[in-house]
């Protein structure tokens, strides 16, 4: 075949973007150039390490900042983040909420936590993410427009809510698809879990829906060791947020009353400190992560079969995991590249299983998935570490 690329050319391409060095290297490593030591070892040398503390306060604020979003809750990690904004939202049990097939599990698994049933969507070239046209018409098809909101006929069940899911950073096709949830009446949960750093139309990802979920686990854009925050701009939900993350307590100086059941996904101070650190080298991380992307797009422009995926137009991504993208003719020639790859020490990875075709969600509802199964066949995820960047050097 006439576009069939060498596994060696692919190889060589990849170690000319990439600094020389002699470990393995994996998809993504965090970076502490910063405070981390200083706000770390303040609250171990004040005994402030647990649920509450300043680095917290901070952290939601600088956040809060950082993004735009009037407020910021910091939590245990994006999951849990997930599950509250699902919450809020009021997604009930038997509800349905769509989201795409493509994306990590705990998007999946927080619709579960509320005893509500996934439905799958499918995702399109230009963002990775969900398909809105695509969307609309398939809800034009099956859905009508009852007292109680978007009646699934299919199913018999209400379609509560849409998670848009920034794939790798790069953001979804937010204003068609605000379009669509108007018409049909869904309310949007970002899961932002990837997109921390990334804009559409010059607004911060996660500032689009009711509530959003980011993520700062390890392999992250920053990272918290484990953590994650919720985005509003409605101050009443904000203050709901936090109230119902720090079990639901109502503040008074000696006794424990809570006023409604309440969920321990609070942060941990010490995790906030970290959070503050690398929160102040984020610009720093995204020059680097440009740099890094930049160096890649260059090094495949040439390769017949194969491209590196860019950010789409209007939207500036954070380029959290960097990604190639396979001609359909080649994606039989995908694994023996992530052999490759991985024996030369360079880590690479396929796409997530695409959640429909994992055993509990099999019988989940879906729609036609057909692109979201070819990218399931011909993506790899290379290396993107802040520090495989130049950008960082100086900072
Ligand atoms: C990382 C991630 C989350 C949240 O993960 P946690 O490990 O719970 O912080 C959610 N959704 C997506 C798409 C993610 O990549």
């Amino acid at each position: 075949m006439s576009t069939e690329f060498s596994t060696q050319v692919v190889l060589d391409a990849l170690q000319s973007a990439l600094p020389p060095r002699h470990a393995f290297l994996p998809l993504h490593e965090p970076t502490f150039s910063g405070n981390e030591w200083t706000y770390v070892k303040e609250c171990l040398d004040t005994g402030w390490v647990s649920s509450v503390g300043k680095f917290v306060d901070r952290f939601e604020e600088d956040l809060a900042a950082y993004t735009g979003a009037k407020r910021a809750i910091a939590v245990v990690n994006g999951t849990a983040a997930l599950h509250i904004c699902l919450l809020l939202a009021g997604v009930k049990p038997g509800d349905e909420v769509l989201m795409p097939a493509l994306t990590f599990i705990a998007t999946a698994n927080a619709v579960s936590y509320c005893g509500a049933f996934p439905h799958f969507i499918d995702s399109e070239e230009k963002t990775l993410g969900v398909a809105p046209q695509k969307l609309a018409a398939y809800l034009d098809e099956i859905t009508e427009q009852r007292p109680n909101g978007c009646y699934n006929r299919l199913t018999g069940r209400y379609i509560k809510a849409v998670v848009p899911m920034h794939t790798f950073g790069h953001p979804v096709d937010l204003d068609p698809l605000l379009e669509a949830c108007q018409k049909f009446n869904i309310t949007i949960i970002e899961d932002a879990a990837e997109s921390l750093g990334s804009f559409y139309k010059g607004r911060h990802t996660g500032q689009w829906g009711l509530l959003s979920a980011l993520s700062f686990n390890g392999n992250k854009t920053i990272t918290t060791g484990g953590g994650g925050a919720i985005l509003t701009n409605d101050e009443e939900l904000g203050h709901l947020t936090k109230h119902i993350t720090t079990t639901a307590k109502v503040p008074h100086r000696w006794e424990f009353n809570h006023d409604m059941i309440g969920y321990n996904y609070r942060m941990p101070n010490i995790n906030a400190a970290l959070g503050c650190a690398q929160l102040e080298q984020l610009p720093g991380f995204l020059s680097a992560k440009r740099e890094l992307a930049e160096r890649y797009r260059r090094a495949f422009t040439d390769i017949p079969g194969i491209r590196f995926f860019s950010e789409p137009a209007n939207s500036q991504s954070n380029y959290w995991l960097n990604t190639l993208l396979l001609d359909e003719e080649c994606a039989g020639q995908r694994d023996a590249l992530l052999e490759a790859t991985n024996d030369a020490g360079i880590m690479t990875r396929p796409a997530w299983t695409l959640m429909h075709k994992l055993p509990m969600f099999a019988a989940c509802p879906k729609m036609d998935l057909s692109y979201a199964e070819s990218l399931e066949r011909r993506l790899i995820n290379i290396p993107s570490s802040v520090m495989l960047g130049t950008g960082l050097s100086n900072a």
